[in-house]
């Protein structure tokens, strides 16, 4: 299954800044878990972000509609939106979720998903949709998909002992991993098949040429890893898994995201062959 983490804000918008924690970060952190924790069960996961980026313009609505459009032209067939949340009370706790008006199913996984959080110590705040007084849903992201969206809201950034408990690694992966396992058992998922998803076997090599492997500094999975390590080497270039030279590019931030596309594209048919 095609699935797709909007990593909620990142780089100039920071999200909830409260209780000395900064929303983006929470996000990126609980993010990267569940990118590991759905490739681990053999999905194909694309992220928004993988590191402290917007990388669709500046403002926190480009980030928005950009993810949406990402999301529908590479075919994702679920959506999740990745925050963590503020109230005006600071005794506010627990997990929220967020589905479309016009999601039939979508109480359905949410229920699923809030037992399983349930289960990994982070109990239910409310499960609802948000409606706006043109009958359209309220949040950009569920509003401009063209696919099932689900936002959720982790836990509350201005309730301390709610966010706090999210300190601790363990539990931080616990819950990701509940977030995976309602996904996976919602969608049937669960057959065994755990083949390795795309982004386990396809590696950026960081090199002088593709015809000098001696010249390597770095091997990695994350695209954007490879683009820092090359940015920090002048004279080295990431080049893909068939040796094509992806970075540095002539343009700007256009190049870059048809880039990612078109990088995304060819991991998914290798992944489409490798199944048939
Ligand atoms: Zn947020």
């Amino acid at each position: 299954m095609k699935i797709y983490l909007d990593i909620g804000h990142g780089g100039g918008d920071s999200g909830v800044v409260a209780n000395g924690y900064v929303e983006k970060d929470l996000n990126l952190r609980f993010g990267m878990m569940v990118r590991e924790g759905f490739l681990r069960r053999g999905q194909t996961v694309f992220c928004s972000r993988e590191t402290d980026v917007n990388n669709f313009g500046t403002t926190a609505d480009d980030a928005i509609i950009g993810s949406a459009k990402l999301a529908n032209s590479l075919g994702a067939e679920l959506f999740l939106s990745l925050h963590f949340n503020s109230a005006t009370s600071d005794t506010a706790t627990g997990v929220q979720l967020i589905y479309s008006k016009n999601d039939s199913k979508g109480r359905a996984l949410c229920d699923l998903i809030a037992k399983k959080y349930k289960e990994a110590g982070q109990p239910l705040n409310a499960i609802y949709t948000r409606v706006s007084d043109n009958g359209l849903d309220y949040y950009g992201v569920i509003r401009l998909t063209n696919m099932q969206a689900i936002i959720v809201e982790n836990a509350f950034v201005t309730t301390l002992q709610d966010v706090k408990k999210f300190d601790d690694d363990k539990f931080c992966k616990a819950v990701a991993e509940a977030l995976c396992d309602a996904v996976t058992e919602f969608f049937g998922l669960n057959d065994g098949n755990d083949k390795p998803g795309e982004e386990e076997t396809m590696y950026y090599r960081v090199r002088k040429s593709w015809d000098d492997p001696s010249s390597q500094i770095g091997a990695y999975t994350v695209l954007e890893n490879a683009i820092k390590k090359a940015d920090e080497n002048p004279g080295y270039y990431v080049f893909d898994e068939s040796g094509k030279a992806v970075y540095p590019t002539a343009g700007g931030t256009d190049d870059y995201k048809a880039m990612y596309l078109d990088l995304k594209a060819r991991a998914d048919e290798a992944v489409r062959l490798l199944t048939m």
